[in-house]
């Protein structure tokens, strides 16, 4: 535990293989290495945090490896590999466009394109957040990247691809980035606490996962921030605690109320959690994700799409049993429609009440006219 090391920077990948949740690109960029088939300029696109950079550092190794492995990998062994690996490489260049965004800032990279290198075939430049370029920046840019020296490779990485001039877009590879999958990132935090020899809970790596929401990054330092807190134990119930998460136990039990048309108490248990601090909006997107996770569950092929930890699937496998499909379509039917006015709704608190009313009366025999709305017929 003394000796923390930040889990993002330890356990950041250093070969496309270790790469998580991106597999499809990491070999596509393997086999253009491979077959010696390279572009002069990448773009690299998709939500932070997802490995853009970590992948475009790997690239840049890899394309000056003295000895690349039969996998097509970085060696890491040889002196290109090790310069790399200790950050002394004079073959990558990495630029922030985000906080060095003038046309200066791209003159002067310009400049340092001409040179070719010492060691190694390849020079690298990354451009981070590229779309936060100013205007006269991206058209210095573009010269270059229309004649680029044969030695210059640029990779370009951007979350928001729209802002990127059509003019770059086409002289430019595109690999779109995707967020990384609830179960990928379980594991790859099951990975690290091994490694740290720190005691982890399935469901308690699934919430950090959860809202981490596909960035490997946020889910790290998630990770790290649980770490401290617990220190190295991490529970279920610390990792709410901490990441103020509304345990999943609420909305079991309010399921299983609203199956037995319990108002009162429905009603009782939704004070009890405005009481926990937690908002009304945040409480009913988490009913609509918790009905729609119990009709996953109802049916073997779609059980694929309910991403939660091992030990709690057979309780949404047990109270899917519980529910028929018509409760569930209506209920998560009626969340939505809460979680579309309440931004609108002058007294928000009842709004969620009458959605718990409501959703308590789906099971009756005449339910059919209680959510008041024709538009419910259709199911
Ligand atoms: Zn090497």
């Amino acid at each position: 535990m003394e000796n923390y090391i930040v889990s993002a920077r330890k356990y950041r990948p250093a070969t496309f293989e270790s790469v998580v949740g991106q597999h499809a690109l990491t070999i596509t960029l393997k086999n253009a290495i491979a077959t010696g088939k390279l572009a002069h300029a990448y773009l690299f696109c998709g939500p932070r945090g997802v490995g853009k950079t970590t992948c475009a550092r790997i690239f840049a190794k890899t394309i000056n490896c003295q000895t690349p492995t039969a996998e097509g990998e970085a060696c890491n062994q040889c002196e290109s590999c090790l310069a790399f690996n200790e950050q002394r490489s004079y073959n990558i260049h990495e630029l922030d466009a985000a906080s060095n965004n003038s046309v200066e800032d791209i003159r002067s990279l310009i400049e340092q394109v001409r040179i070719p290198p010492q060691i190694g075939k390849y020079k690298v430049y990354i451009i981070d957040e590229v779309h936060m370029l100013s205007q006269a920046a991206f058209n210095a840019f573009l010269k270059t990247l229309e004649e680029p020296p044969q030695h210059a490779i640029f990779i370009l990485a951007t979350t928001e691809k729209h802002k990127i001039l059509p003019t770059i877009l086409s002289r430019c590879q595109i690999y779109d980035f995707n967020r990384i999958g609830i179960k990928d990132t379980i594991e790859h935090l099951q990975y690290v606490a091994t490694q740290e020899h720190i005691n982890a809970e399935p469901e308690a790596l699934t919430v950090i996962a959860q809202k981490a929401d596909g960035g490997m990054r946020d889910a790290l330092s998630i990770f790290d921030q649980v770490v401290s807190f617990t220190g190295g134990n991490i529970t279920y119930k610390s990792v709410i605690e901490n990441l103020n998460v509304l345990d999943y136990e609420y909305y079991f039990k309010l399921t299983d109320l609203l199956l037995e048309n319990k108002v009162p108490e429905s009603m009782l248990l939704f004070n009890d959690v405005l009481k926990k601090g937690f908002d009304g909006s945040h409480f009913v997107t988490g009913l609509s994700s918790h009905f729609r996770d119990l009709l996953v569950s109802k049916d073997p092929s779609t059980l694929q799409l309910l991403e939660v930890g091992a030990g709690i699937r057979d309780r949404y496998k047990e109270q899917a049993q519980k529910c028929d499909q018509k409760f569930l379509y209506r209920a998560m039917k009626l969340c939505n429609d809460c979680d579309l006015n309440y931004r609108a709704s002058k007294n928000k608190r009842l709004l969620v009440e009458l959605t718990l009313i409501q959703c308590a009366q789906l099971t009756l025999p005449d339910a059919d006219d209680v959510s008041g709305g024709r538009s419910l017929r259709r199911y």
